[in-house]
């Protein structure tokens, strides 16, 4: 309903990380089946219900560790995440296993990221960043053209300025997976976006 994208990322021997599984556990199921992954991790950007509700099932059909940052663990799979009537409130997974914070640097099949704190469309969101690969999964932080809106609860148009001044730091040619709509890079959007301009969002 709302588009959410979810990445999975593979590596040569089959493994996976599933990257915020939302909306559609059969899409997400059948993703996996047809590419004969055995899913390694969960890497959550951000705790909104279009990007969490599907997490239970895929995880009880592929248990592997979930990652996510504690201060949007805390409310994710309580009462009042929802978006009615297009998803209630998100079946909570048996536990995180990892707590994410800015700066760490995780090693899951074969690959180096860095999380990378980014709070402003929620307090606990981050970004994940390939740096070898040359990638950034921006969850809801940046989109091409736009940026997460602010106005939902936890929300904070300071915060989300300063997130992004971050990621303009990043490499010119780095291409950016949002959590909605197409594939970025960070200089389309230095040069494009209206958001990324220092004051843009107060
Ligand atoms: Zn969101
Ligand atoms: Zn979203």
């Amino acid at each position: 309903m709302f588009a959410s994208n979810c990445h999975l990322l593979s590596n040569d021997a089959g493994e996976a990380l599933v990257v915020d599984p939302g909306a559609d556990a059969d899409q997400i199921l059948s993703a996996i089946a047809g590419g004969n992954l055995r899913v390694a991790g969960y890497l959550l950007t951000h705790g909104h219900v279009d990007h969490v509700s599907a997490l239970a099932e895929v995880h009880r059909k592929h248990p592997a560790p979930i990652a996510m940052h504690p201060e949007d663990s805390k409310w994710a799979f309580s009462p009042g995440n929802k978006m009615e009537p297009f998803f209630s409130q998100p079946e909570a997974p048996p536990r995180i296993d990892r707590e994410l914070a800015d700066g760490q640097v995780c090693e899951d099949i074969g690959f180096t990221y860095r999380v990378i704190e980014t709070p402003g469309h929620s307090p606990g969101g981050v970004c994940f960043y390939f740096e070898d690969q040359g990638v950034l999964i921006a969850g809801d932080t940046l989109f091409r053209g736009s940026v997460g809106r602010v106005d939902l609860p936890g929300g904070n148009g300071q915060a989300l300025s300063r997130s992004l001044q971050k990621l303009c730091r990043l490499q010119y040619d780095t291409v950016v997976y949002c959590g909605h709509g197409p594939a970025t890079t960070i200089g389309a959007e230095k040069k494009t976006n209206y958001f990324l301009r220092p004051g843009a969002l107060g």
